[in-house]
Formats: C-alpha cells, sequence, structure tokens
C-alpha cells in the first residue's frame, strides 16, 4: 500500500496535469487534504510531506487534531455541516469555513471571530443537485448571500463550494460544475478577493479542475479508506 506522502505525490502530478489539459497555470490548484476521521499521526505524516491545507468535518474531533498539531503554516478548513451550537467553536479555532449558506450562520460567525485573528475566509455553499437533503444555498440565491457576507467585518468572502451528487461520467461531471463556475466569474468581478472556487473530490476532481476549480478537496486518494465514525455530536 502506497504511503500517504506518496498519495500526495501522485495526486499532485494529477492535479498538474489536470491543470496543464486545461491550458490552466499548473500552480492554479490549491490542493486541500481532507483529514476527517483520519489520526493525528496521519495528518502529521502529510504535513511533513509538504501538506499545509487539511479539512475537517466534525467539530470535536477537529479541535483535538488542532490542539494536538500547532505546527507552522498549517491551515485548517471546517468543510462539514454548520450547527449554529458550534459557530463560536468554529469561529475561534479555524482558518477558512466552507459550508456558509445562510446569513444567520454568516451572522454568528462573524460576530464571534476573535478580533485579534483577523477575519474569518469564507465560502458559500451552493446546492448543485437540487436535493433537499444536501446543504447549500441555491444558486439563484448565492449572489445575495455573497453580498451579505462580502459586508461582514468578520469574514472575508473567498469563494464558493459545492458538493454535488456523485457521478461517475466525467461529461455529467463538468456539466454540473459548469453554472457554479459561472457563476464565480461573475462575482469575482463584484469581489476582487475571491480567488477560491472550492470543488472536486477524489472521484471528480478533474472534471472540477478543466471547469476552473482552483481548491480540490481530496480525502480517500490521500488517506485511504476512512476510519468508521464519527463519533455522535457531543460524544467524548
Ligand atoms: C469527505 C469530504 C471530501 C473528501 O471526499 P473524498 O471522496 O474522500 O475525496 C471533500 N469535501 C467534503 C465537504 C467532504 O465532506
Amino acid at each position: 500500500m502506497a504511503s500517504i506522502a506518496e498519495n500526495i505525490s501522485t495526486v499532485r502530478t494529477q492535479i498538474t496535469n489536470a491543470a496543464r489539459a486545461a491550458g490552466r497555470p499548473e500552480t492554479a490548484v490549491r490542493l486541500l487534504a481532507v483529514s476527517k476521521t483520519q489520526t493525528v499521526a496521519s495528518v502529521q505524516e502529510a504535513y511533513d510531506a509538504g501538506q499545509r491545507e487539511f479539512g475537517e468535518n466534525y467539530v470535536q474531533e477537529a479541535l483535538e487534531k488542532i490542539a494536538a498539531l500547532n505546527l507552522p503554516e498549517i491551515i485548517w478548513h471546517f468543510i462539514g455541516p454548520i450547527q449554529s451550537n458550534k459557530t463560536a467553536e468554529i469561529a475561534t479555532h479555524f482558518d477558512w469555513v466552507q459550508g456558509v449558506d445562510r446569513i444567520k450562520i454568516a451572522n454568528r460567525l462573524s460576530a464571534q471571530r476573535p478580533a485579534e485573528r483577523g477575519p474569518l475566509q469564507v465560502c458559500v455553499q451552493v446546492n448543485l443537485s437540487l436535493e433537499d437533503s444536501k446543504s447549500g444555498v441555491a444558486l439563484e440565491d448565492a449572489a445575495s448571500l455573497c453580498e451579505h457576507i462580502a459586508s461582514l467585518p468578520g469574514l472575508c468572502l473567498r469563494g464558493l463550494m459545492a458538493i454535488p451528487a456523485p457521478s461517475t461520467d466525467p461529461e455529467q461531471q463538468r456539466a454540473t460544475f459548469r453554472p457554479l463556475a459561472r457563476l464565480f466569474q461573475e462575482l469575482q468581478g463584484r469581489y476582487p478577493q475571491m480567488d477560491t472556487l472550492s470543488i472536486g473530490m477524489s472521484a471528480d476532481f478533474e472534471a472540477a479542475i478543466a471547469e476552473g476549480s482552483t481548491l480540490v478537496r481530496i480525502g480517500t486518494a490521500l488517506f485511504g479508506a476512512r476510519h468508521p465514525g464519527p463519533k455522535p455530536l457531543g460524544a467524548k
């Protein structure tokens, strides 16, 4: 079985190749290592291989890792669903939050961000699959949520993210991402600080890069299968 360092190297090469094939600069796409359910030792191994950005979905689990891995340049993204009773912990301990899809959550994160940490970097989550069960704002409502977030002092609006329904057909994957990429370009004209289109996971990152992704969120292709879990919320 390949080591985490080998997997990172392989995925980085695939990212570079996909960017080149799309006629984009090789440095246009950042890699976010999704470390949910993975151990502190695995995150450390990825860090030692040069990885700096990590994504976590579960607040309690993440806080333990953030405390244990107080390393130079490490950047933590919260990428899970956001419950309003967790916003204070998220605003205090994370650098980025990617799943913002409601004004109420945005207001709480802004108000609870400690001033000394500077603004929290935010991506608005858009629902591309039109499923009631998935979180995310509808595409046609994303611009007004962005406008609200851009006005909040504790937040910095950096981009859009989405988790579409899985598809194994690369053409279908690209077609799903396309309207989001178009909206992203349009919003970039309004908000110069907006530089992040967070689309693409292990199964569809090449299609996402072809459509303009600037940040791919990869878990299993780096760390292997996820450990069983998560722990129920509130569990010790
Ligand atoms: C788990 C997760 C990922 C990574 O998924 P893989 O298929 O393991 O690469 C990416 N984004 C979000 C929001 C996730 O929850």
